[in-house]
């Protein structure tokens, strides 16, 4: 009987103790808790603006990576040149793969800095791919410019309004060779175009120091400042959405299938 009490008696300190950690783990941790879930929080608040700043649920660059890398899928990607969507105004500028779309958030660009128009990939060497005008107007190539031109129209979707389509990167990889046709050098103003005009050829340039590209042809639509010149075209809220004008699915959200079908 004197074992039992003294077994009972050990195992009862054994369980006060044990309780008596667990009470003093529990306090320690509550104390510590604020500070944790501080930061458990503020973390997932960076993770959650990190993604929203940087993330993306654009999957452009794979279908740009699967054209380049492929030349048998190039055809069955590819929207044709000169062709225009029942009642749009503009045709297409140039023939190839349209990867990138307005708005688009794939590498390099991001949703903060989104994609201000349509990257249409040609099939052939640089410099060989044509591109065409989209509509009437009137074309402008500043004096500094290698590879760009712009073109001012009259909005045919709201009459009156002054809109412009920038069209850039033809030029060679090194900046050596513009791929502008010579009816357009440098300081060109204001010199009338019909639609389906030949401006020039896709190229690989991106600009003074900038790394080259894969040989594409960059298009956006432009609005115009109150005195009527073009806005910045690198800010996307100075470009309009191209779907109305080429009658095609162009945004991101769109999540268009390729080659871009009409839009019903
Ligand atoms: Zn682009």
């Amino acid at each position: 009987m004197r074992a039992l009490t003294s077994v009972l008696a050990n195992y009862s300190i054994k369980g006060l103790l044990i309780c008596c950690e667990r009470q003093s783990m529990l306090h320690r941790l509550g104390r510590a808790l604020p500070p944790l879930l501080l930061l458990v929080i503020l973390l997932s608040l960076g993770a959650a603006l990190l993604l929203r700043w940087f993330g993306t649920t654009s999957t452009s660059n794979d279908l740009i990576r699967e054209f380049l890398l492929n030349p048998n899928v190039r055809p069955q990607l590819s929207n044709q040149a000169l062709r225009a969507c029942p009642d749009a105004p503009f045709i297409l500028p140039s023939s190839g793969l349209i990867g990138l779309l307005w708005g688009d958030t794939a590498l390099p660009y991001n949703t903060l800095r989104r994609h201000t128009g349509i990257d249409v990939f040609g099939d052939g060497p640089s410099g060989t791919v044509p591109i065409f005008a989209v509509y009437d107007g009137y074309l402008t190539r500043a004096d500094d410019w290698l590879s760009t031109v712009i073109i001012r129209h009259d909005d045919p979707l709201q009459r009156g309004r002054t809109i412009w389509t920038y069209y850039t990167h033809m030029a060679s990889r090194d900046g050596t060779q513009s791929y502008i046709v010579a009816d357009y050098p440098r300081g060109t103003r204001e010199r009338f175009v019909a639609q389906g005009t030949l401006l020039g050829y896709q190229g690989e340039y991106a600009g003074p120091g900038a790394a080259p590209i894969a040989m594409h042809l960059h298009l956006s639509i432009v609005t115009s400042e109150a005195d009527g010149s073009f806005r910045n075209e690198a800010f996307i809220d100075n470009t309009l959405d191209p779907s109305p004008y080429f009658g095609l699915p162009l945004r991101l959200e769109d999540d268009p299938p390729r080659p871009i079908p009409c839009r019903p």
